[in-house]
């Protein structure tokens, strides 16, 4: 179509110059005739330039105005696209008004932040579960409305040391209800934003406190009658020595059963006494200075002791300057129950060995045994509650099954992670990795706490 139109253009150019020359041969002014016709036709295409440009700039029409020749079909094409244009944005503005509908509906609260954590969007459930203000929140950082200190340190934690918060998230309760507990989740997307969704996790939250509450309940009401019942046991062994052949034959075996029996259960007991309290407690004083050196010293004298007559090798590698910040009872609860276990599965005669090191990641714990190691596929379990791979073992050798439960717990009120590394038949290595922020630095600090430890030896 555009090929015949543009043929028709120079058609009519040539028609209008050939009769411009025609007039200026008959009246003897072709020059003055060419230039005639030349200026008609400028005028003509500024003229039709002028409409073109009042058409697009001025008028809100979407009809183009009348015009002839090649400036018709200019408008036509300009005309179709404005239209296609118009179409799309239709389409837009409705996908757009369903996706802030279906957001606008979904119950947890959706925020955009940008990379310097500026609100850039939030959807309805925002406003009613962190208390942000349609229009006058846009553009501001979510800290500064967000008044929970526990989320302002999490969102420093994953801006500042570039955590990778992917499955990382925050429970706080939310600042406009305070009856209701929230999971915040930050999870980045683009060009450094993040997506932070709160979701109100209050009946998962409660259902879960009751679970603690029931286990911490049963735990404490169970320890009393515990402590009667092996009270008694004990007794009856002591005395039984001293009771005739036959009694003694007869009820040597059962007392022997009862008083193992009873232990057991008293570690049981207290073991999950230590796990309720790890869970319900604020880690209040995990910012005392420990010195590790001096806590392992003990430990291991306590570990070779409990080693006995199987007579492991230890070898002991402490760094001396290395303190940092944590819970004394707490590390020493979880370095004990991995350091007892290390004595407990490696055979008699295996080597054990202990190490506190620094690097550039930070500081690690490690217990290394040449023991009998762990399968591959139960690594990722061993520490949930009550996780063992060989029951019968863990029950002959004293075990809870809850000791690395312990473990873990520990780590993460200090932001430590442990690490597993495990070869069947050839033994294993638990680590403890510290972020570098628990160790000590400050070198009035550590003098202070060596004065300290002198003092109490
Ligand atoms: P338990 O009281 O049974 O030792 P833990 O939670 O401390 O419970 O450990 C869970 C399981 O992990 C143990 O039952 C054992 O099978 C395995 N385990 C722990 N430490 C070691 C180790 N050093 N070597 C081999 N297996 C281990």
């Amino acid at each position: 179509m555009m090929g015949t139109t543009w043929s028709q253009v120079f058609v009519r150019l040539s028609l209008l110059l050939a009769l411009g020359l025609f007039l200026g041969s008959v009246f003897g002014h072709v020059w003055l005739f060419l230039c005639l016709t030349l200026s008609l036709i400028l005028a003509w295409h500024l003229h039709n330039l002028y409409r073109l440009d009042n058409w697009l700039q001025k008028s809100k029409k979407l009809d183009p105005p009348e015009a002839t020749g090649i400036w018709g079909e200019v408008f036509y094409q300009i005309y179709k696209l404005q239209k296609r244009n118009r179409k799309r944005k239709r389409k837009l503005a409705s996908m757009l008004k369903q996706f802030q509908a279906s957001t606008g509906a979904m119950p947890d609260a959706a925020i955009v932040l940008s990379s310097k954590n500026e609100i850039e969007w939030f959807n309805k459930a925002a406003v009613q579960l962190l208390g942000l203000k349609t229009a006058q929140d846009i553009g501001q950082i979510v800290s500064n409305l967000v008044r929970v200190p526990d989320f302002t340190d999490f969102l420093r934690a994953v801006t500042e040391h570039d955590m990778n918060p992917r499955g990382r998230s925050i429970k706080i309760l939310s600042p406009t209800q305070p009856h209701i507990m929230l999971r915040i989740h930050l999870v980045p997307y683009g060009d450094n934003k993040r997506l932070m969704i709160a979701r109100d996790i209050t009946d998962l939250h409660r259902l879960e406190q009751i679970r603690q509450d029931f286990v911490a309940n049963v735990s404490h009401e169970l320890r009393t009658p515990l402590t009667v019942i092996n009270g008694f046991v004990e007794t009856l062994q002591d005395d039984l020595p001293d009771m005739d052949e036959h009694t003694q034959a007869q009820w040597q075996r059962p007392v022997d059963l009862m008083a193992q029996q009873t232990r057991r259960m008293q570690n049981i007991v207290s073991d999950l006494l230590v796990l309720s309290r790890l869970e319900s407690q604020i880690p209040n004083d995990i910012r005392k200075p420990v010195d590790i050196k001096y806590l392992l010293d003990d430990l291991s004298d306590e570990a070779m002791a409990l080693s006995g007559e199987a007579q492991h090798q230890f070898e002991c590698e402490f760094a001396d300057d290395l303190q940092m910040y944590g819970s004394p009872d707490e590390l020493e609860s979880a370095f004990a129950n991995l350091v007892f276990n290390a004595v407990r599965y490696t055979a008699a005669g295996g080597c054990i060995t202990l190490r506190w090191y620094s690097d550039e990641s930070g500081a690690h714990f490690s217990v290394e045994d040449t023991g009998e190691g762990i399968a591959e596929q139960h690594i990722p379990r061993l520490t949930e509650r009550f996780y063992r791979v060989d029951v019968g073992r863990s029950r002959q050798q004293g075990g809870t099954g809850l000791g690395l439960a312990i473990v873990k717990h520990v780590l993460h009120r200090h932001q430590a992670h442990l690490h597993i590394d495990s070869q069947l038949g050839k033994g294993s290595v638990f680590r403890c990795d510290f972020p570098l922020s628990a160790i000590v630095q400050d070198d009035a600090e550590v003098t202070e706490l060596a004065e300290e430890t002198a003092s109490e030896l």
